[in-house]
């Protein structure tokens, strides 16, 4: 852990750290096993403040900074990425956009809910035919005489299906471009189709949604009309640092793991830790963690004083979530055998980080939004 976290932060980090060792982590590989949201552990990490963190305290929320809600995630992150992404996209990328563009109604009727982490909220960015290229976007709300309608359909939305979801924010083609709704859940032709069968993540709840004529009133239009588009990407640079924020916590797991195992394995009449070939790899891991922490909190830190932090994030998202994939890998590899093994903590780790480097923006879009701050026209 850095130094210069303030003595709050670190108060935080240590709070969600004693949760994690004793909530968390002797629980997820049943979670994991039985594809089991925990819906009693997220209400607990609601009854802490853990949704509330960044919100003003009068929405119910404690004022906090964006890096203390990142140090909240790298510790969920350590025991689990499931539990960690229920918090990062609960409040990065669900009540962010309420917070960030809603109006005061808007934010008094779904902010205070959220906060106390009573209620869940999901974002409807990706399509079955628009991901990377999100303004490809389908779905289409059109004006009727109370409000608008809304008919299309959303992919892989995280948070979407709990009985804890209680609205979902999608983009949707307006006249004059893309638009953003906040839709309640239960509003008759919101569809939540069945859970995907995912390669990790089997903690976090995944869905694709219908909307089949859903009608909303006026009062559902988040932000300016036609600038939905906008603001969903302003929201993505934020949650860009807490993903590679729970990139570090799951790094950080696999290096545990590794160490542990390095010096508990013995082959060849004393523990692997002394081969090089494994020490090395425990080596390269500390390296990147080292690195990663410094750019995800630097990013963090860009934000929270109000500066620009768009290419940071790009940056901080796309190394930790390459490096959580190599230390996954690598840990898997010093596990031998056992490390293929389901009841191992990594084989869940490897499953688990590979959407690191996919979600959120994939490391592709990362190295885009990259060159092109430096210039290059891709
Ligand atoms: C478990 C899970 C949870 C998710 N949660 C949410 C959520 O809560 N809300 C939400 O809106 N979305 C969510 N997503 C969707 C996720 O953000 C998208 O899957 C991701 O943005 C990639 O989009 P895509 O799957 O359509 O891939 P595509 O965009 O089809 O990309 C396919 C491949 O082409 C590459 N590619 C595409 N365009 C370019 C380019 N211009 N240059 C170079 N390479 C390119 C990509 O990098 C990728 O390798 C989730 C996905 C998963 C799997």
């Amino acid at each position: 852990m850095q130094q210069d976290f303030s003595e709050v932060q670190l108060q935080l980090a240590a709070t969600v750290a004693d949760f994690v060792n004793s909530e968390v982590i002797p629980n997820a590989g049943a979670w994991d096993a039985e594809n089991r949201f925990p819906i009693e552990q997220v209400r607990a990490m609601g009854e802490l403040g853990l949704f509330g963190i960044v919100f003003p305290e009068e929405y119910g929320g404690a004022s906090g900074d964006f890096t203390s809600f990142c140090l909240a995630v790298e510790e969920l992150a350590k025991g689990d990425a499931s539990i960690a992404i229920t918090l990062s996209a609960g409040v990065g990328l669900g009540a962010n956009p309420i917070y960030q563009f809603g109006n005061e109604d808007q934010r008094q009727r779904w902010l205070p809910e959220l906060c106390a982490g009573n209620a869940l909220a999901a974002f409807g960015l990706t399509e079955p035919d628009a991901g990377s290229d999100a303004g490809a976007t389908r779905t289409r709300a059109e004006r009727t005489e109370s409000g608008w309608r809304i008919s299309g359909s959303k992919a892989y939305i995280t948070n979407s299906g709990t009985e804890m979801t209680k609205v979902t924010t999608v983009t949707a083609r307006t006249g004059s471009g893309i638009s953003a709704f906040a839709v309640p859940s239960g509003t008759p032709g919101l569809i939540v189709e069945p859970a995907y069968r995912k390669l990790g993540w089997h903690a976090s709840d995944t869905h694709g949604l219908t909307l089949d004529g859903v009608e909303v009133g006026e009062e559902s239009l988040l932000g300016e009309e036609g600038r939905g588009f906008r603001q969903f990407l302003a929201i993505l640079d934020d949650g860009r640092i807490s993903v590679a924020a729970l990139a570090l916590g799951q790094a950080e797991a696999c290096l545990r793991e590794s160490l542990a195992y390095a010096k508990s394995r013995n082959a060849f009449g004393g523990p692997i830790g002394r081969f090089q070939a494994v020490a090395f790899k425990i080596a390269d891991m500390e390296t990147a963690i080292e690195a990663s922490r410094a750019l995800v909190y630097r990013a963090a830190s860009l934000k929270d004083r109000g500066k620009p932090f768009k290419r940071e994030a790009a940056v901080a998202k796309l190394f930790a979530t390459e490096a959580a994939v190599d230390a996954a890998r690598e840990a898997v590899q010093i596990f031998g055998g056992a490390g293929f093994i389901e009841e191992s903590p990594v084989a869940r780790y490897f499953r688990d980080s590979k959407i690191l480097e996919i979600g959120e923006g994939t490391s592709e879009i990362q190295r885009m939004v990259i060159a092109r701050s430096l210039g290059l026209p891709v």
